[in-house]
């Protein structure tokens, strides 16, 4: 059974087409439009003296290359709470958000549509740091000097931390 094949408040089959001013999957049985929203991500701006936390990503997409830490907010959360959760959950490190950086949206990913919004965490000890599952390694790159970044969403953040520096 396909993504959004059946309504899943009747039952019947859907369609894809316009309706109500834009193409989404809709019941013609019980008028039911199935809206579809992008995904919010927490995504983790961390820095220990001039230096930025990478993580190297375990998975595609990206999988081996260097990227900001964070992923998708769940049900029940709050933005700061994701961002605690994740950054927790992949580098082991309890923070706090001290500020909300920006967003970028990505169209069309794996996941589909994602909004990413960056967060800027402060963490006080590191010496707990260690890489979750999501990552192959973790490593502080001085600001100046990042390897290739593997999203241009991650790299606007970093840019636009920097630029307010
Ligand atoms: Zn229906």
């Amino acid at each position: 059974m396909g993504y959004l094949e059946y309504c899943s408040h009747c039952g019947s089959k859907n369609q894809y087409g316009f309706i109500d001013g834009n193409n989404r999957y809709h019941c013609l049985s019980c008028n039911t439009i199935h809206y579809e929203n992008p995904k919010p991500t927490a995504t983790i701006i961390c820095v220990k003296n001039d230096e930025l936390l990478l993580a190297k990503r375990a998975f595609d997409p990206g999988k081996g290359e260097w990227g900001l830490p964070g992923g998708f907010m769940e049900l029940n959360e709050t933005l700061n709470e994701a961002a605690m959760r994740e950054l927790k959950e992949e580098t082991n490190l309890d923070g706090k958000v001290k500020n909300i950086l920006s967003t970028c949206s990505h169209y069309g990913s794996i996941f589909g549509d994602i909004l990413l919004i960056g967060v800027e965490m402060v963490v006080t000890d590191f010496s707990n740091m260690r890489a979750g599952d999501d990552a192959e390694e973790l490593q502080f790159f001085n600001l100046n000097n990042l390897p290739e970044i593997v999203f241009d969403c991650h790299s606007k953040f970093i840019n636009q931390y920097k630029g307010n520096l």
